[in-house]
């Protein structure tokens, strides 16, 4: 299969057998478990759930291309044609829970924080950005999702092992827990990926049906 490098980076939600969304995977494993048969694709139409094995997928997928196409769509082509890359799809046999808790680590406190220098409120690709703990850990400040935020090279710097107090440095926001997958918020501001939020709102299956 050959890609353009957009569609390649694309992320697929997954949902388990119960339409739940449990993980997010690159569009390469996707169609790998799309292949396998152990996964199908879920479309989501005027409010209408649609899914697809492989086999239909790939048929739905040149109508789309000579009908259909969309400008945040993404394709793969293959030596004879050329696969829609889907959003969401579904294992149509794990029943698995979603888990909830979301991992602390540097990629999701970076993602929590936007890139945003906590201090000076600046963005800096990840590369230019460190952590800081706003408590310093001399002062007993422990590493938790409150206590601790990005800052860039030159905040860092500046309040040294101080408290911002301290340093008369103020946060831009209170650093707090994410209910949800930080890396996930940020998708979904894409338009690439507005279907995925009637999986993750809560609201959709708990909405009364009229
Ligand atoms: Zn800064």
């Amino acid at each position: 299969m050959q890609q353009v490098s957009s569609a390649l980076d694309a992320s697929v939600l997954v949902l388990n057998k119960l339409f739940m969304a449990v993980h997010i995977i690159s569009v390469r494993r996707a169609f790998c478990l799309l292949c396998k048969d152990l996964a199908e694709v879920v479309t989501l139409e005027d409010g209408q759930f649609s899914t697809y094995d492989f086999t239909s997928w790939r048929e739905v997928s040149e109508f789309r291309a000579l009908h259909y196409r969309e400008e945040e769509d993404d394709w793969v082509r293959t030596a004879s044609t050329q696969i829609q890359v889907p959003r969401v799809i579904r294992l149509v046999s794990y029943e698995k829970m979603p888990k909830h808790t979301v991992k602390f680590n540097r990629r999701n406190i970076f993602a929590r924080d936007n890139n945003q220098c906590q201090y000076c409120g600046r963005k800096f690709p990840t590369t230019e950005l460190s952590l800081d703990h706003v408590t310093p850990r001399s002062q007993g400040g422990v590493s938790t999702w409150e206590n601790v935020v990005c800052a860039c090279v030159n905040c860092n710097v500046k309040k040294g092992g101080r408290t911002p107090k301290q340093a008369h440095m103020g946060l831009i926001r209170k650093p707090e827990k994410p209910k949800r997958s930080p890396i996930l918020s940020m998708k979904l501001t894409h338009k690439k990926y507005q279907s995925w939020r009637t999986f993750l709102d809560n609201a959709y299956w708990t909405v009364e049906l009229k």
